[in-house]
């Protein structure tokens, strides 16, 4: 039987089944790192060993994997009081956790007159609700060890803030995810994939998307929920061919699933099995003939922005400029002599948070021109909303793919900007990958904003229903 570590804790908030394959398969049976994710892990264990040195910190030796005898030898390190535990061992019954960090406090327990509490070290900017439940997992460890139950725990933020929570406010959310880590440990078909955001990032992905793809999962269609597949999947609709030709009588039939949400999802099964997206007809078309496309490239990590180009006019042969900004004390300047350079008032079109929350971040600490906030779009909001596409999408790469059928990383993987400047390439990098995702951009304003509402012929509409009949897809994208 495999042990639930804090690891599984934290994948169950971010995937159910992400947890389940864990605690099923081996390591070996996940998909290998990407070069850009191993340079990102490297970064937080670094992160965490700087961190760590500061500390007077005792560390149990063990044999590599030898998990007993790093329980046995940590418990040795609790009992003679060290002050701060780095990478201790808490083993019990089933459990395993592997902390970061335990803090001795003063206070009796079975240990002695004192006692301690957990620490874990991230290199996020906020703390999650997935990073809580994994502190509370090894606390509730330390609790049956120290006969003591802390009243805190803590997260080591990148900035080196500490961020310390109750943990009784997160017990009962702790005990449901264990329960369930149990359950599937016992039986994996407890879960299913659901393509989401986080699948395009997750080393379980040529597993699932796959599978996903052979059952023709309702989870494909654009704009599904876990409830609306539960729920569809009661009503006896099973696939995407399925809720193509889905017309129940009434509410009860379709499971009292909303009418509306209903038409919307069945359009997206249209638009899947056509391989195409379906432009919505829209009540008031906002055109942006003038505006200009403005992107970022960031270093999340080092809440740095890398570089920030501009497409002007906004189409894939615009104007390309942009500014590599070498420190974040150039980064401000550096968006406004691009603004600057383009002609007055003209619309800034961005994608999704990333732009608007930068400038906020940085408008209070600068002379901030209201002026130029009140001219940002959200591009990503737009293209989301104006037409089902043949697939679910989440970011710009999956639009780019799903809507353009072109591969969005032909220049690389935005994650990867900040490795790409550790090499004598690093800027020019920088400059094709701003350039392509501009030009993407474009085209996605192109082909779903600018574009006439797609009508679906009688033929079009047979030959979706032919495909859905012979539970196939007409189309080709997606
Ligand atoms: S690929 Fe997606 S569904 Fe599968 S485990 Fe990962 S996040 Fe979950």
């Amino acid at each position: 039987m495999r042990r639930i570590t804090g690891t599984h804790v934290y994948s169950y908030v971010k995937c159910r089944h992400l947890a389940a394959l864990d605690l099923h398969l081996s390591r070996s049976e996940r998909r290998a790192p990407t070069e850009w994710e191993e340079f990102a892990a490297k970064r937080g264990r670094d992160f965490e060993a700087v961190y760590v040195q500061r500390l007077p910190i005792a560390m149990p030796r063990y044999p590599e994997r030898d998990f007993e005898a790093g329980a046995a030898a940590t418990r040795e390190l609790l009992r003679s009081g060290a002050e701060w535990i780095h990478q201790g061992v808490l083993a019990g019954d089933d459990r395993l956790g592997l902390p970061d960090l335990l803090r001795k406090l003063p206070g009796e327990s079975s240990l002695g007159d004192h006692h301690y509490e957990v620490l874990d070290v991230k290199t996020s900017g906020k703390s999650r609700g997935d990073q809580i439940l994994q502190v509370v997992f090894y606390t509730r460890l330390l609790a049956e060890l120290q006969g003591r139950m802390p009243t805190h725990g803590a997260l080591i933020l990148k900035d080196g803030r500490e961020e310390r929570f109750l943990i009784a406010d997160y017990l009962a959310a702790h005990d449901e995810v264990l329960a369930a880590l149990r359950h599937l440990r016992s039986d994996l078909s407890a879960s299913r994939p659901f393509l989401q955001s986080g699948c395009s990032g997750c080393y379980h992905d040529q597993r699932c998307l796959p599978a996903l793809r052979q059952r023709s999962d309702l989870s494909l269609v654009h704009g599904m929920s876990h409830g609306a597949r539960a729920i569809l999947e009661q009503a006896g609709c099973r696939t995407v061919a399925d809720l193509a030709t889905f017309h129940p009588d009434g509410p009860r039939a379709r499971g009292n699933l909303d009418a509306t949400l209903l038409r919307r999802l069945r359009r997206g099964a249209l638009a899947h099995l056509l391989g195409k997206p379906l432009v919505d007809e829209r009540p008031r078309a906002e055109r942006f003939e003038n505006g200009a496309i403005v992107h970022l490239l960031t270093d999340a990590f080092a809440d740095r922005v890398l570089a920030i180009g501009v497409l002007h006019p906004a189409r894939e042969d615009g104007a390309f400029r942009c500014e590599l900004p070498a420190t974040a004390a150039d980064e401000w300047d550096a968006l406004k002599r691009l603004v600057a350079s383009l002609p007055r008032g003209v619309p800034l079109l961005h994608f999704g948070e990333t732009l608007p929350r930068w400038h906020e971040e940085h408008a209070f600490a600068r002379e901030a021109d209201p002026a130029i906030e009140a001219r940002f779009v959200d591009l990503g909001k737009r293209l989301r909303a104006a037409a089902v596409y043949p697939r679910a999408v989440f970011g710009l790469a999956d639009l780019v793919q799903t809507a353009l059928g072109r591969d969005p990383l032909r220049a690389g993987h935005p994650g990867a900007a900040a490795m790409w400047l550790t090499g004598d390439d690093g800027a020019e990098r920088l400059r094709a990958k701003l350039h392509a995702d501009l030009q993407d951009l474009a085209a996605l304003k192109a082909a779903i904003l600018d574009a006439a509402p797609t009508v679906v012929d009688d033929g079009e509409a047979a030959a979706g229903e032919g495909a859905a009949a012979n539970g196939e897809r007409a189309g080709s994208a997606g």
